[in-house]
């Protein structure tokens, strides 16, 4: 792209530029837009030797590519694989973590022709790159008179294309987890030469299995280490992870071994960046009185002028949103306000594009001739796309390790490169702008699992059972003591039959079929237009009620529709289009029943005061009892009344729960607000929850009450993972309860708004629709817990 500013001078101009837009004036408060630049220094790359060489025909085409020398890390997964060892891989995107596997396993094939690797990806973007990377090597081994053959296997190819794969007797096959559930677990006697002779697993991207998702994977390559085992193989495991807190916890947990070893030294270089926060600007009083709320201009907006403004410095730019909806607003808000010969070289990638369409933006990045594009989180994931020279992370991402999986895309050749973080008015994202150097200090967070969810745990047991009977022993193999009694009672209830001491599954039917690797639960909905008859989607609980009971909107494909009825005799949604911009939200009552004995500990804040976190299972009941609607940009505070449900839909089932009981009321003395302000404190540790485990603001719920009959009327707070069973989220947050009132804390204290806002106390995944939330209340009950 020609010659551009190095990356400090940009930053002085664009400080002159937009710093001090905004006119607020609380206390404290800052108007500039760069609120903080941290400098991240260059390092330089490390280099090891090998104790013995790479076969001949290996090191002559590293050397046609240029490489003379491999990184630390790529020498210590190879020493350690020559040894015996699983390894983890956990170094950042473009470190050269394919080489770490690809040559040890080719390596092992070059010697012992039969041997066999399974590479299992999560997206098929990244199967098909790595598969394109593998070929390159291949072909040139083949100029060496080696025969090695690599294939693709996803749900992409046919019933023939496939068969052909299996008869071609792959070394290498790349595939994703449903596959491997689909055909290699539950086919296993269709690959019985690959299975004996498979040396390798490579599980790529470990970090993405996590909650739900990744409590499957854990059964999954518990299964796939079964049937290896049957036909005598015993694979080393490779799993490649993003930088997490507990990466060896989670290999442990998702494979069920346990001598892993953990390589996390990256010895790749990296040129210097510059870090901004970048806050959008706030002004106060412009159009009504002096006494209104002050108001933020919208980060995506704010971005989109970031975006442009970068583009004219000659900075190739890739923006990240969280939401596809959010990459194609931003795409289109450019292109609308730009020349054609301004938007040449900008692009948008997402999930969904066709094949064709997504290589041809990868190899335009590779190359260097895409100027901008604005993507979802899918380019965070290791597809080869080179590096840029500047990034944009369009609100925090959810999680710390995201945001260093996309500023790691910032750095191309020997340039340095600019990370901007555009906050939006999450409670996350504020607090960041209050602490600028938290992002840069805080710990990564935990990706957490939970192999013992009971819903998950019984399809695959069944799976397992129908693949190969089992026994006890067998079982004790792979799993802790809880999922060997759930065999027990599947035995219990002829889910499973007894025979000579091996549990069978009686059916002639495939219970594979029924499992999908992506929720806990087998129940769906089918949503039906009444105006076709055609079925448009489908929805599972516990969405089903929140969001499609009668009279609810339902927005699909961007159209609109209005909820008619719920049968649930026969698992449909009726629904029939209307024309609207209104939305509707529903509104319940939660009461929780936890089961007695939690495990308990004691948190002492201060001197004299404590509270009691419990952890523990327990059933929740969720009572829809009415929705509101409302345009969809609402323009007054003033709520709609809530119209009621003939009868309430109630939604019964168990979780894994945290609970805080905390000191008795009158502890507290004169908070006039106390009961909205506890409320407000649970919505601040709903929120704040993603910064100390790896989940998506959905994945729990929360609950509170002022005056808890079952604990002396003491003031209470419910966490709980929103998933049947329980992903271990909030259980993972047991023993950091502490930090998450601390977070609250600062969060409640920074915040510009008077009254509470979606960036502090409100939340949007409030059951109650915000109603009775006072900041005020909040920050006081924080303030008595925290300070003396
Ligand atoms: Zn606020
Ligand atoms: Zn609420």
């Amino acid at each position: 792209m020609g010659f551009r500013l190095p990356a400090p001078e940009l930053l002085k101009e664009l400080k002159n530029a937009y710093n001090g837009r905004g006119n607020a004036r609380l206390a404290g408060d800052t108007n500039d837009t760069l609120v903080h630049i941290e400098k991240l220094p260059a390092r330089p790359a490390t280099f090891g030797e090998l104790s013995s060489p790479l076969p001949p025909s290996l090191s002559a085409a590293l050397e046609r590519r240029g490489i003379r020398q491999l990184y630390t890390h790529q020498v210590e997964s190879i020493e350690a694989l020559r040894q015996g060892h699983n390894i983890a891989l956990v170094t950042a995107t473009a470190s050269g973590k394919t080489l770490s596997f690809n040559l040890p396993v080719l390596e092992t094939i070059l010697k012992e022709p039969d041997a066999t690797a399974l590479y299992i990806f999560p997206t098929n973007a990244l199967m098909n790159d790595q598969l394109a990377t593998l070929n390159g090597w291949l072909d040139e081994l083949e100029e060496a008179g080696k025969n090695i053959r690599a294939f693709k296997y996803n749900g992409g190819l046919g019933d023939d294309e496939k068969k052909a794969v299996r008869r071609a007797r792959p070394n290498i096959l790349l595939t994703n987890p449903e596959l491997v559930h689909l055909s290699l677990t539950a086919w296993h006697k269709a690959w019985p030469e690959f299975l004996k002779n498979l040396r390798y697993i490579v599980v790529d991207e470990v970090h993405t299995y996590r909650g739900v998702f990744g409590s499957h994977i854990a059964h999954l390559l518990r299964r796939l280490r079964r049937v290896c085992a049957l036909y005598g193989a015993k694979p080393q495991f490779v799993c490649c992870s993003a930088t997490i807190g507990n990466p060896a916890e989670l290999v442990e947990k998702l494979t069920g071994l346990e001598d892993f070893k953990i390589i996390s030294n990256d010895g790749a270089g990296k040129n210097e960046r510059y870090f901004v926060i970048w806050q959008p600007p706030t002004f106060v009083g412009e159009t009504a009185n002096a006494t209104a709320e002050p108001v933020t201009r919208s980060y995506l907006e704010e971005t989109v002028d970031l975006f442009k403004m970068l583009n004219g410095y000659k900075y190739s730019t890739l923006c990240f949103s969280r939401l596809r909806r959010y990459a194609e607003t931003m795409y289109r808000m450019c292109q609308e306000q730009s020349s054609t010969r301004q938007m040449q070289g900008v692009t948008v990638y997402r999930a969904g594009l066709r094949n064709e369409e997504r290589v041809a933006i990868e190899t335009g990045l590779k190359k260097g001739e895409v100027g901008g594009v604005f993507s979802t989180n899918a380019l965070e994931l290791g597809v080869d796309i080179g590096g840029l020279d500047a990034v944009i992370i369009a609100g925090y991402p959810g999680s710390q390790m995201a945001v260093w999986q996309q500023a790691g895309r910032a750095g191309r050749g020997d340039k340095d490169a600019a990370v901007f973080l555009v906050a939006s008015q999450n409670p996350i994202d504020q607090y960041f702008l209050a602490n600028p150097t938290a992002l840069f200090n805080r710990q990564p967070e935990s990706a957490l699992l939970n192999v013992e969810n009971e819903n998950i745990a019984r399809q695959h047991l069944l799976c397992m059972a129908k693949e190969l009977p089992f026994n006890r022993a067998d079982l004790q193999k792979y799993y802790p003591e809880s999922v060997i009694k759930l065999a027990e009672k599947l035995l219990a209830e002829k889910e499973l039959v007894n025979r000579r001491g091996y549990c069978l599954y009686p059916g002639e039917d495939n219970p594979h079929a029924r499992l999908s690797l992506r929720t806990s639960t087998t129940r769906k909905f089918g949503i039906v237009n009444t105006s076709s008859g055609r079925e448009i989607g489908l929805i599972e609980p516990p969405n089903l009620y929140t969001e499609t009971h009668p009279g609810a909107i339902y927005t699909h494909a961007g159209e609109t529709f209005r909820v008619e009825r719920l049968d649930e005799r026969a698992n449909k949604v009726y629904v029939r289009p209307e024309v609207t911009t209104h939305s509707t939200s529903s509104v319940a009552r939660t009461t929780i029943k936890m089961e007695p004995n939690p495990e308990e500990r004691t948190v002492t804040l201060r001197p004299g005061l404590s509270l009691k976190v419990g952890r523990g299972r327990g059933e929740v009941v969720e009572q829809v009892y009415g929705y509101r609607e409302e345009p969809l940009f609402r323009r007054n505070s003033r709520r709609a009344d809530v119209v009621n449900l003939d009868y309430p839909l109630t939604i019964q089932s168990h979780h894994e729960l945290l609970r805080l009981v905390l000191p008795p009321r009158e502890k507290f003395g004169m908070i006039a607000a106390f009961d909205s302000g506890l409320h407000g404190l649970e919505h601040l540790l709903l929120g704040l929850l993603p910064l100390e485990v790896m989940c998506d603001p959905t994945d729990i719920g929360s609950t509170s009450d002022g005056a808890d009959i079952l604990h002396n009327a003491q003031p209470v707070i419910y966490l709980f993972d929103s998933c049947e069973g329980g992903a271990g989220f909030v259980h993972g947050c047991y023993e950091r309860v502490e930090d998450l009132l601390q977070l609250a804390y600062s969060t409640v204290k920074s915040c510009r708004c008077a009254a509470g806002c979606p960036a502090c106390v409100q939340s949007a995944r409030c059951r109650e629709a915000n109603d009775k939330v006072s900041k005020q209340g909040a920050r006081q009950i924080l303030q008595f817990l925290l300070t003396a």
